[in-house]
């Protein structure tokens, strides 16, 4: 699996259609101050699910998309597609490219597609997780996060390793029916009061 492409279209500085093409191997991505480099990592992340606007250096979620500048108007939507060979079936879908696209409009909504079709976000992150590159694995390494990793407690660390193992899908889906159960748990015993009330 490797990444082949990714289109920026109204992302941050990115306002018209940008393909940037990655071959296997080391990419190096090069320019001057200012010039969008951190923007097309804000991009990769953004795409595969990052929902925290601060993760994206931004202040709201709406900030990824292009806000203006003096000689063009503000865009209304940012669109960020990512193409993925997927030749050696490490993504569990039946396509040799999968290509992830995701589309936020300026009124809140957003969407998300597998292979041009719209699907939930939960499709789109356990597609990824399964292949172990889900949003809470870091291999996005930004400025300064190495020291995170390197300082993270003992529960932190694991958390990194149980995204890498796949692991931590399974766990999220525990921790969700046990809410559930709880609940039921409430709710049941609310009935039990309820028909002792009765007799
Ligand atoms: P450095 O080398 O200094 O880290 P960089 O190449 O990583 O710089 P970025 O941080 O990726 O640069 O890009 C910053 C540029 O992106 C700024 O000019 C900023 O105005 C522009 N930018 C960020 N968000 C938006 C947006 N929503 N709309 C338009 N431009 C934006």
């Amino acid at each position: 699996m490797h990444l082949k492409a990714m289109t920026l279209r109204g992302f941050k500085s990115f306002a018209s259609a940008t393909t940037l093409r990655f071959e296997p191997g080391i990419t190096c991505v090069v320019g001057p101050n200012g010039s969008g480099k951190s923007n097309v990592v804000d991009a990769l992340s953004w795409v595969m699910g990052e929902q925290g606007a601060k993760s994206l250096r931004g202040g709201k979620m709406e900030d990824v998309i292009f806000a203006g500048t003096t000689g063009r108007p503000p865009l209304g939507r940012a669109e960020v597609s990512l193409t993925i060979d997927n030749s050696d079936g490490a993504l569990p879908i039946e396509y040799a490219e999968v290509t992830l696209t995701r589309i936020m409009f300026r009124n809140g909504g957003s969407e998300y597609q597998i292979n041009g079709d719209t699907c939930r976000l939960l499709d789109f992150q356990d597609l990824l997780s399964d292949s172990g590159i889900g949003r809470e694995m870091h291999v996005i390494v930004g400025q300064g996060q190495l020291d995170s990793v390197l300082h993270a407690d003992p529960m932190g660390r694991r958390a990194f390793i149980e995204e890498a193992a796949g692991v931590l899908k399974h766990r999220k889906r525990k921790e969700k029916a046990l809410r559930k159960l709880e609940a039921m748990k409430a709710n049941l015993a609310r009935v039990e009061d309820l028909t002792g009330e009765l007799r």
